[in-house]
């Protein structure tokens, strides 16, 4: 970023660190994707398939919800399948649940300890958790919010839900347990906004930010960017899901675009392409898709530019690392400010692809291997690839 961003944006939020695994959550650590995955977890193949896709999308944190019996049972079968992973069971109620996910080794609880029951049975599963050094995510949820607190305030508010969260973090900390995460969700983002706000001045366990049964791909991924959006922007979220209807693969795709927009995480391509219009002469929408496409695996940071014209193209392609600025079956390709190549429209697609290898090849081994800026056109500028009339 050129410009000082301390003026705009407050700084994070001072969370206490917690250990999940071997992350941190909280504290300086960057802020942490994790996912859910969306099969039967008593069907560990597919399970495991998942937990994979997710983890070669970029997810760092994988949540198994565990329903019954037979999903607690196959836990250690994960485990064993997925030995680097750091999991998390979602469990509701069943404080023996807890307790065999504690058995199979996972790395982190979500369950609310005022929902386990007795009192001796929160001190099992808390001392268990104590013991194996797992932390706990109190998952607060304007949806299954306790009936006292719908009675006293008659719906789901900010103040609802946070006194909800200091209910279980009370019966915790009673415990001498303080290795917790906070998640405070709803479908709606200004309940979900003002409930954070309101406990961040309250405690300072790392946040879990989501907004939860936020909708379809299109809709959930916006009121998913907008709630998280804001929160991070303010410096307030340590770990963030996005909940969408559809493949967790693209929640964690999601989540990081989101990231890397408010420059908290990089992590591979950040494309930037035009929206096109009455100036295009290319066929934009397939160069950018294709080329989004072919770079999603890659994980060095680079930003990529894909301009359809000579308007704002030249200028936007080459502020990227690599970039090209198109027109009239042509591109010019650019990298790191200088343009490098011209190709045909037809060429750009793999033109640009193969200086991508080029360039994270470059950035792997700590080299620059640029080629030299294309001579200037006589008169001491590029020629256009378009003029302007
Ligand atoms: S770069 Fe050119 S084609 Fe793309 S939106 Fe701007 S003016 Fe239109």
């Amino acid at each position: 970023m050129n410009f000082s961003d301390k003026e705009f944006f407050p700084p994070r939020r001072k969370a206490r660190p917690v250990k999940v695994g071997r992350l941190t959550i909280g504290g300086d650590a960057p802020i942490v994707v994790q996912s859910m995955t969306k099969t039967d977890t008593r069907d560990v193949e597919k399970t495991v398939e998942q937990i994979q896709q997710m983890e070669a999308a970029g997810c760092e944190i994988v949540r198994l919800a565990v329903p019954d019996l037979e999903a607690a049972q196959v836990l250690p079968e994960i485990r064993k399948r997925c030995p680097e992973s750091i999991l998390v069971s979602d469990i509701h109620f069943q404080y023996k649940f807890a307790l065999m996910a504690l058995d199979a080794g996972i790395d982190k609880l979500r369950i609310n300890p005022g929902n386990i029951g007795e009192a001796e049975k929160v001190r099992t599963v808390v001392r268990r958790a104590q013991e194996q050094k797992v932390p706990i995510r109190i998952g607060v949820n304007a949806g299954s919010l306790e009936r006292r607190l719908l009675e006293k305030y008659g719906y789901p508010t900010p103040e609802a839900m946070v006194e909800s969260a200091l209910y279980h973090i009370c019966i915790l900390e009673d415990l001498g347990f303080t290795d917790t995460i906070i998640s405070l969700k709803a479908s709606n983002v200004k309940l979900t906004v003002a409930a954070y706000r309101l406990l961040a001045k309250q405690v300072d366990y790392p946040f879990h930010l989501g907004i939860t049964e936020a909708g379809t791909q299109f809709s959930g991924t916006v009121k998913s960017c907008v709630g998280m959006g804001l929160l991070l922007g303010e410096g307030i979220g340590d770990t963030i899901r996005v909940s969408l209807a559809t493949d967790p693969v693209e929640e964690v795709r999601v989540a990081y675009e989101m990231l890397k927009a408010l420059e908290l995480r990089s992590r591979g391509p950040v494309v930037i392409a035009c929206p096109t219009c009455g100036r295009l002469e290319v066929d934009l929408f397939k160069i950018a898709g294709e080329i989004e496409q072919a770079t999603a695996h890659i994980k060095t940071p680079l930003t990529l530019a894909v301009m359809g014209c000579a308007v704002n193209g030249p200028g936007e392609a080459r502020e990227a690392d690599l970039g090209v600025a198109a027109g009239r079956g042509n591109g010019m390709i650019y990298r790191e400010g200088k343009a490098i190549r011209r190709v045909k429209e037809e060429e750009i697609v793999s033109a640009l692809l193969e200086e991508v290898e080029r360039f994270v090849a470059d950035r792997a081994a700590g080299v620059n291997t640029a080629p030299k800026e294309l001579a200037p056109e006589p008169g001491g500028r590029q020629k256009p690839l378009v003029t302007l009339q």
